[in-house]
């Protein structure tokens, strides 16, 4: 051993201030070069086409059993390669192919304290994670601090949301992802509440392209990361605060020996398309567990979003599994207060009320009753295994297919585990599961088969709560296909018909987008199981084409492209459907009428497309249209308008 140390010194020595490794893209545009500073801490940089993406930027952590940040040597390094193919039903493209550059590097922090770092380096996405293994007889650590840094050049501008205060919100629920972002910023835009901001997070560094950082492959074993407040230039990775989940469980994440952190991923573009189009969250994750019975994507209703608490009654839920059937639907979400207002038995005959029209019902729980003041029952019956599944196996014997659960307390080891560990239970009993109130989902769609969903975003709930909202709806849409459903599955809720936000479409809110903005957003907003805000009245209310269109599309894709759009001004994006078929979707937020001319390679010369459109005035129509020239596709939207293409 002491051999190999003084062997090592002559040409670690020669490192010390130089790159120590450089490792390119299969296609050669993106390369990551690591270095050791002059105090021994590992460094990394990035460029994409020879230009700046991330300068010198820091890695390592401290822990329990050592300081992994500094005075580290290095002691070896390995190179090699990923070629990797998988198919996933429930995320914007069904088949990837993932094909990447690795390597790893070991270092010393000495007294026999060894640490890792793996790269993988693909052409628009670069990954890292920290490997410890065992020594002595340390076979468990706890983290209480990362280095892990993102140094971005001056001229960066950000597209952020904060994290918030623990314990604050409706009921003491949040942090629930659930914040405003900024658009374009300056790098050292303080965050809202001071404790920096949360994954995914979007740079634009400025002509030299586009970066997107987020992790994946949390669960159990980890707590949820986040974004510092931008210091000495980096944005540091932070762990969860000791506030949060009402100061239950450890903030610091404790791990088993050996033992590896989750991938932090950084995706990389010259323009937004690998933004969009990346698959990165799932590239480096594998099942977790197998599923003996297939999860059915599909679409839903649910009354509580435009009739409230006083629609969880059994005639009204009725009112909705006819609705529901009537759209072709397969699913009617039941959300909160069931317990009390209709009651178990109540809910038994409902579900087969609703199974004998061809309708299953989504059953709505909180995640619990001691770590926020929830009282909207059913309460306590998922945060521990022996009432969950008491409850689970009550139904599995409904026939009942699957749950949301609301109001989770933050980003927690314990938190994490919370999440696994419904999902699992789940499992057992043939239940999809979709989370509300939540973190971000980190690689779920494929760790965890029988989850199909997150909220984690200020979702259609807030238009019925706040005009302000209503008033920046489109300003939201714009943002979200570039930066949170780039990483994960969204549970959005939304598509809405009404014109008012309120029962007897009369009063409330009011909304301010047109009804082709409304069925964009459900092609623009990506997760396998939709749940849209549609109200019986929409049948005679709506436009019969916007009706007729919702009960068509689709809510899984076989691929996904970017066309054209900024974060914050417009989107458009092309979805293929798993029957062949691409929508082509887009909303602007911009002031002024938008002239786009789109390139849409997939349509060809005189093929016979559908455009759904307001035609500058509305009202919606379908309108059956001949392409002239696919690459220069001519649209006008207003602010607050949209379209959508169809392939006939
Ligand atoms: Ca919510």
């Amino acid at each position: 051993m002491k051999l190999r140390n003084i062997a090592l010194c002559a040409s670690v020595c020669a490192w010390l201030t130089g790159p120590a490794a450089t490792v390119s893209s299969p296609d050669g545009r993106l390369v990551l070069t690591t270095s050791l500073s002059a105090e021994g801490q590992p460094l990394y940089s990035v460029t994409y086409d020879g230009q700046p993406i991330l300068l010198d930027s820091p890695l390592g952590f401290v822990s329990n059993i050592g300081d992994f940040s500094k005075g580290l040597t290095l002691t070896g390094e390995k190179t090699g390669k990923v070629d990797k193919s998988y198919d996933q039903a429930k995320i914007k493209k069904s088949h990837i192919d993932w094909k990447a550059n690795t390597l790893t590097e070991s270092y010393s922090a000495g007294k026999k304290r060894d640490m890792s770092i793996e790269w993988q380096v693909g052409d628009n996405d670069i990954a890292f994670r920290y490997v410890i293994p065992v020594e002595g007889g340390t076979r468990s650590m706890i983290i209480e601090k990362e280095a892990s840094g993102f140094r971005f050049p001056d001229f960066t501008t950000t597209f952020l949301t904060p994290q918030s205060d623990a314990m604050i919100g409706w009921k003491r629920t949040k942090p629930s992802y659930e914040e405003n972002y900024k658009a374009d910023a300056p790098l050292n835009e303080p965050s809202q509440y001071g404790h920096g901001f949360t994954f995914p997070a979007l740079f634009h560094v400025g002509d030299n392209g586009w970066a997107l950082l987020t992790e994946t492959g949390v669960d159990g074993y980890f707590c949820g990361s986040r974004l510092g407040d931008y210091k000495d230039g980096v944005f540091a990775i932070e762990y969860p605060m000791p506030e949060e989940n009402n100061g239950n469980g450890s903030a610091n994440p404790a791990i088993s020996l050996p033992g590896a952190t989750p991938w932090r991923t950084i995706t990389i573009g010259k323009t937004l398309k690998p933004i969009v189009e990346t698959t990165i969250p799932w590239n480096l994750v594998e099942p977790l567990y197998r599923s003996d019975f297939e999860v059915k994507p599909g679409k839903g209703t649910w009354s509580w979003i435009l009739w409230q608490d006083n629609s969880i009654n059994y005639d009204d839920q009725i009112k909705f599994i006819d609705f529901a059937a009537d759209m072709g639907y397969q699913n009617v979400l039941v959300d909160n207060w069931w317990d009390t207002n209709i009651g178990k038995d109540g809910i038994a005959k409902l579900a087969k009320y609703a199974q004998s029209k061809g309708v299953n019902l989504l059953i709505w729980y909180s995640s619990s009753g001691w770590w926020n003041d929830i009282e909207q029952g059913p309460i306590n019956k998922m945060s521990r295994p022996i009432p969950r599944k008491e409850e689970m196996k009550w139904l599995e014997s409904l026939g009942i297919k699957g749950i949301k659960v609301d109001f989770f307390g933050g980003d927690k080891q314990e938190t994490m585990r919370l999440y696994e560990d419904i999902l699992s239970d789940a499992n057992d009993h043939g239940i999809s599961v979709i989370f509300h109130g939540c973190t971000m989902p980190r690689g779920w769609e494929r760790m965890y088969p029988n989850y199909v969903g997150s909220e984690a975003v200020l979702a259609s709930e807030n238009l019925v709560f706040s005009q302000d909202f209503c008033d920046i709806e489109d300003f939201n849409a714009t943002l979200h296909p570039f930066i949170r459903n780039a990483a994960g599955v969204m549970e959005y809720g939304g598509t809405v018909l009404n014109k008012r936000l309120n029962r007897n479409n009369d009063g409330g809110t009011t909304r301010r987008t047109t009804d082709a903005f409304q069925l964009a957003t459900s092609v623009l907003f990506q997760n396998p199981v939709q749940n849209f805000a549609l109200a019986p009245n929409n049948l005679t209310d709506a436009p019969a084409d916007a009706i007729e269109f919702m009960k068509a599309v689709p809510t899984t894709w076989d691929d996904t492209v970017f066309i054209d759009g900024y974060p914050g001004k417009y989107v458009v994006l092309a979805r293929k459907s798993t029957d062949g078929k691409w929508y082509i979707a887009g909303v602007s937020a911009e002031e002024k009428p938008l002239k786009l001319t789109l390139d849409l390679p997939m349509l060809t010369k005189g093929q016979e497309v559908t455009l759904y459109s307001e035609d500058g005035k509305g009202p919606l129509k379908a309108k059956s249209l001949k392409v002239k020239d696919p690459a220069k596709v001519q649209l006008t939207l207003n602010k607050r308008d949209g379209f959508v293409i169809v392939e006939e």
